[in-house]
């Protein structure tokens, strides 16, 4: 299966990368994600709009349009058109003569896009929900920007692994803001509350379609901050990314979530978004 790098399309086999790359060095890159279902990409343009946020972030000017962008991901994605398959994007600041932490004067990016299949979610997550646990966020105050240096969330994914949870949700000064590789909600009294944007987590493509879907479903929205408090004692968790969509989480810290089963709030989103897919599929 082919990828794209720096202008051409190669085998796996045959894409390399210097070893002088400041990505590998310094993780001085940044990344995109994104679902797309039968061969259409999920929010494409909201993506590259958010590419071009991250690369703004670092300082580095987008070497490709959106309308570049998007032949590229139809031939990744036309080897099996009818899978389910992630866009994977990523631009760091390229090569540079030596190991120096400031800017080179003219970087040359290397830019790198591959398809891969995604995986169905599980029945039993629909059916039992996840389990999370909760964390110090321990990452920088930047995460707005998607960086390719990930040592926190690595660390913080792997911590929650290691406790038999599927996520870790990080609180910084007594604030829940998102998960280690996801977006945060929780309803309480009817209401779905998830907490603003700002550098201190990721505008999550996936969170703004949950919002948009909760409005059409009349569920009463909020952008606020959520207590760990309030987060422990919420009716319904969720978190979402583009890969795992919106998933229920039923414990949290080993202690069961309002019924300790997936929610009434959470059913009717889900719905909205598996239809939302297949008109996606269709369209
Ligand atoms: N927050 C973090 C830290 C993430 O890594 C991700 C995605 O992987 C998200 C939120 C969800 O963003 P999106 O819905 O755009 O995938």
């Amino acid at each position: 299966k082919e990828l794209y790098l720096n202008g051409a399309f190669v085998a796996p086999e045959q894409a390399m990368i210097s070893v002088m790359d400041r990505g590998f060095l310094f993780g001085d890159g940044v990344y995109e994600v994104i679902p797309a279902y039968a061969g259409r990409p999920l929010r494409e343009l909201e993506h590259l709009e958010r590419l071009q946020n991250s690369l703004q972030g670092i300082g580095l000017a987008p070497p490709l349009s959106p309308s570049q962008w998007s032949p590229i991901f139809r031939r990744l994605l036309s080897e099996t058109p009818t899978a389910d398959q992630a866009l994977y994007l990523q631009i760091t600041r390229g090569v540079a003569p030596s190991r120096d932490h400031r800017f080179p004067n003219a970087p040359v990016p290397t830019v790198l896009a591959m398809a891969k299949p995604m995986k169905q979610r599980d029945p039993a997550v629909a059916e039992r929900g996840v389990e999370a646990v909760t964390r110090d966020d321990i990452r920088w105050l930047r995460c707005d920007i998607k960086a390719t240096a990930l040592l926190a969330a690595v660390l913080l994914r792997q911590s929650a692994e290691e406790a038999g949870a599927e996520e870790a949700i990080l609180v910084r000064n007594g604030l829940a803001l998102e998960g280690s590789t996801s977006n945060l909600f929780i309803v309480r009294q009817g209401r779905l509350i998830t907490p603003p944007k700002g550098p201190l987590l990721l505008a999550g493509i996936t969170r703004d379609l949950v919002l948009e879907l909760a409005a059409v479903a009349k569920i009463p929205c909020e952008e606020r901050d959520i207590t760990a408090e309030e987060l422990r004692t919420a009716d319904e968790v969720w978190i979402s990314s583009s890969t795992r969509e919106v998933i229920p989480v039923t414990r949290l810290d080993g202690v069961p979530i309002g019924s300790g089963r997936p929610g009434p709030s959470w059913q009717r989103i889900d719905r909205c978004y598996q239809d939302f897919k297949a008109d996606l599929r269709r369209a």
